[in-house]
């Protein structure tokens, strides 16, 4: 059989599983399902520019017609108010039935139902779904794992977070713009949002093992004598009555350290979710889902590349996930106020002390062999590694870079190197680039 008539079952519409759904439908797989419920509850989300690059990059169309415009952003840290950024506010149960209004359009085959159960075999994947009150049963060749932090874990190992929870609530009242904002307190974080129709989303995250938060029925009146103390929280409250409603989210920092098999891959959160305070969540997610349709054609046609494509996925997603947790540690670490307060204590340390960028050495810079994606494969090709990229950089603005740094290896001389390069094809303003590269990681010549 044709690779790209296997049977392609991805579980779980939010983002992830959507861009994989079509990065697979552009290498060309016919027999893509995609198995998804809408989430049980309501939630607003800020999303950057990079965001909806991402999504232009994966071929969505209509999610991004339905983008609202970008609003203000308020920040109380440490003290001190700026009203620097902006982000966009999806309302995050409209903006996954456009992800899946795309994939309908783009012919994807799409089943509304809950995943109830999956049992799967060197050979291929049963899946037991629950659609319409009506048990379905999908065979699969290839499973992708898409179902977010709900995803069930198993056995696999994970790296985990200080143990974090964000209870969500609503209010309702009188209209007010389209804005969001954040601030701390001593047992963590706001984040604040207004829909523009008079719904405000009320999001504070805590400290599991220290907030010792009280009973259920009492959380609504916990959150709400915390936000009464923070200023940004004021315009959101005033004019407005809390519904009584409160959603728990978990948003613990996890990586999962196996995150495919020859037959199996998970994407987004379900292979690495960040904490929330990076606001990078769906831009993590798409990263890594963009990446895995090569991954997937990789394991389906050249299963002696398996391990490679394997270990390419691995890599990239442990990436991600340090640097954005190193992100959110220094964020953290930029609050002062509470240095006693476990909250803060827990996480302006955490992973690590490494910082965020390592500064440029050009005696580290290095031409290695790495996985990287080209033609919707995952293989091996010269890249040039970096204290900061040690992953590596193949192509800097569509220009190989490692033959660049063999000829700056070889000689250092100028008008030489400016021979050496235009004999390989080199352009002038491409020569001019890759010298201002060079320089950047310390290069004298
Ligand atoms: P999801 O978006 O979670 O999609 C999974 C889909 O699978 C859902 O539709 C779900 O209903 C479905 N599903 C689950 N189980 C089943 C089942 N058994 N059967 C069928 N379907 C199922 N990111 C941002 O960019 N900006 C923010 O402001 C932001 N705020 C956040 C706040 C909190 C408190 C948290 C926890 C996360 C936040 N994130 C934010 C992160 C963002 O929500 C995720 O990173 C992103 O949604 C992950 O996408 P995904 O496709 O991997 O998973």
């Amino acid at each position: 059989m044709l690779s790209q008539q296997r049977e392609i079952v991805i579980l779980g519409g939010g983002p992830s599983g959507a861009a994989v759904a079509l990065g697979l439908q552009k290498l060309g797989y016919e027999r893509i399902t995609l198995v998804t419920e809408a989430r049980p509850f309501k939630a607003m989300e800020g999303i950057s520019e990079r965001v909806v690059e991402g999504l232009r990059g994966a071929g969505f169309q209509h999610a991004l017609k339905d983008l609202p415009e970008p609003g203000p952003r308020f920040v109380t840290w440490n003290g001190e108010s700026n009203q620097a950024n902006t982000e966009r506010l999806i309302d995050r149960v409209l903006f996954d039935q456009s992800l899946m209004m795309d994939l309908a359009m783009q012919g994807v085959h799409v089943i509304q139902g809950r995943v109830k159960g999956v049992k799967s075999a060197e050979f291929g994947h049963e899946i037991q779904v629950e659609s319409c009150g009506q048990p379905i049963v999908l065979q699969a060749d290839f499973l992708v794992e898409a179902r977010g932090r709900a995803a069930p874990g198993g056995q696999l190992k994970r790296l985990r977070g200080a143990e974090t929870v964000s209870l969500l609530q609503y209010w309702q009242g009188s209209e007010m713009e389209r804005r969001s904002a954040v601030q701390s307190f001593d047992r963590g974080w706001a984040w604040l949002a207004s829909d523009g129709l008079g719904r405000r989303y009320l999001q504070l995250t805590f400290d599991v093992a220290s907030a010792a938060l009280p009973e259920k029925n009492r959380l609504v009146e916990f959150c709400n004598e915390q936000l009464l103390r923070l200023d940004q929280a004021a315009p959101f409250l005033s004019g407005a009555e809390p519904t009584g409603e409160l959603h728990a989210r978990t948003s613990t920092p996890v990586l999962c350290e196996e995150a495919s098999g020859p037959n199996w891959i998970r994407v987004g959160d379900a292979a690495m979710s960040v904490d929330p305070l990076s606001g990078n969540g769906i831009f993590q997610t798409l990263s890594s889902s963009l990446q895995a349709p090569a991954v997937i054609n990789t394991l389906l046609n050249k299963p002696s590349q398996a391990r490679l494509a394997q270990q390419f996925h691995q890599l990239r997603i442990t990436e991600l996930f340090y640097r954005f947790a190193r992100i959110g540690r220094d964020f953290y670490a930029m609050e002062q106020q509470w240095p006693e307060q476990p909250f803060w204590q827990g996480r302006s340390h955490w992973p690590d002390d490494q910082p965020l960028h390592l500064p440029a050495d050009i005696d580290q810079v290095q031409v290695c062999q790495r996985p990287v994606v080209n033609h919707g494969f995952v293989q091996m090709v010269d890249v040039v590694t970096t204290p900061d990229q040690p992953l590596g950089i193949w192509h800097l603005s569509g220009t190989p870079l490692a033959p660049v740094v063999t000829a700056y290896r070889s000689s250092r001389d100028l008008p030489e190197l400016l021979s050496r390069l235009a004999a390989g094809g080199l352009s002038e303003p491409q020569q001019k680039m890759v010298l201002g590269w060079l320089q950047q990681q310390g290069a004298r010549f």
